[in-house]
């Protein structure tokens, strides 16, 4: 393919849509490259309560799908394909899939991030219908309900502490005795009376597969092999993210867990002309609304950027 874009975004969540929309709109004719599962995140989340501007709440994925709807509108084209490798050492840069090559002489990087999972089929079954990656997102659908959270880490103190504030009950699951968790957030969370532990123990299925819902989980005691069951209506997941970053990690400044590092201010990486938009460089706020904030300014720096080209002499791509 030899036509050379103005822009690729790399990535079909809230920042990649939200970038597709204020390019295409900036008439850059862009290209997304969204991912053979476009819609990232959103797609295992159900009831999306505070996106602002949708007053009775939406569902995940239609409101994924109303964002790129909104982006389709002003000409921004997508494939629906995963890309294999990317090679940003001089402009155009290029962007792989198989063999398929794709120039741009500005890249949008949105891949995202994703939740550790435990692994479980029955927790792959509940999602969305009681177990959740976000107490943030979904912590309010558990008023005077018993949760069960799941990791030692400060996100699990810190969810568990958020989701007291809505349930009668929260369970913190941790499959050791020592925390990863700062002291200081495993002192707020011993001292809430809402909040227990269960520690050496893992969750070895959620259950309420055939109600529909989640109703409890069996977890297995580490060190005796014993398994009870824990009573609940929600299970919030805590064991850390992974940014989606392999792609990128020869080329782009990233920090030791693999988020691409940007500039203070703006979504501009080390390599001049590629940017970084929403979870992949967040780490921190990791929200729809933030993301999608995240992908406009990417959007707009992108077309500074592009606009400064045409009146600028060529410059080695990898100055910052
Ligand atoms: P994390 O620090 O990597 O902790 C993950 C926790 O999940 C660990 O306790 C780990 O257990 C457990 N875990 C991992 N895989 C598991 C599995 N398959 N089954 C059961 N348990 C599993 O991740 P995080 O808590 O999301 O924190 C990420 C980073 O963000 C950290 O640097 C953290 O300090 C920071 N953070 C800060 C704040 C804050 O300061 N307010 C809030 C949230 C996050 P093991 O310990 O046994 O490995």
């Amino acid at each position: 393919m030899n036509d050379v874009r103005d822009v690729i975004i790399i990535g079909g969540g809230p920042a990649g849509y939200a970038a597709a929309l204020y390019t295409a709109r900036a008439n850059l004719r862009p290209l997304v490259i969204e991912g053979f599962n476009w819609g990232g995140q959103l797609m295992i989340t159900s009831d999306v309560e505070n996106y602002p501007g949708y007053a009775d709440g939406i569902l995940g994925p239609a409101m994924m799908a109303d964002f790129r709807r909104q982006a389709e509108r002003f000409g921004a084209e997508f494939v629906t394909d995963d890309v294999t490798r990317v090679d940003f050492a001089e402009r155009p840069f290029r962007v792989y899939i198989g063999d398929e090559e794709h120039r741009a002489d500005a890249v949008i990087v949105a891949t995202g991030a994703s939740a550790r999972q435990i692994g479980l089929p029955s927790e792959q079954v509940l999602q969305g219908r009681g177990v959740s990656y976000c107490a943030t997102c979904d912590g309010a659908f558990f008023r005077d309900k018993t949760v069960v959270v799941v990791g030692g880490g400060d996100s699990a103190m810190e969810e568990a502490t958020f989701l007291s504030r809505f349930a009668n009950k929260v369970v913190i699951v941790h499959r050791r005795t020592e925390f990863r968790a700062s002291p200081i957030m495993v002192d707020r969370a011993r001292g809430n009376e809402k909040i227990e532990f269960v520690l050496n123990a893992v969750v070895e299925e959620v259950l309420g597969e055939a109600e529909g819902h989640v109703t409890g989980v069996r977890i297995q005691d580490t060190a005796t092999g014993e398994t009870h069951v824990l009573d609940a209506d929600g299970v919030f997941v805590a064991i850390g993210h992974d940014p989606t970053t392999a792609l990128f990690l020869d080329w782009l400044d990233h920090d030791e867990q693999g988020y691409l590092v940007t500039e203070a201010g703006s979504t501009r990486t080390n390599i001049t002309g590629v940017f970084a938009a929403g979870d992949v460089q967040d780490h921190t706020y990791r929200q729809a609304v933030t993301a999608a904030g995240s992908g406009t300014m990417a959007a707009l720096d992108a077309q500074r950027f592009l606009e400064e080209q045409q009146h600028l002499p060529e410059v080695a791509a990898t100055s910052a």
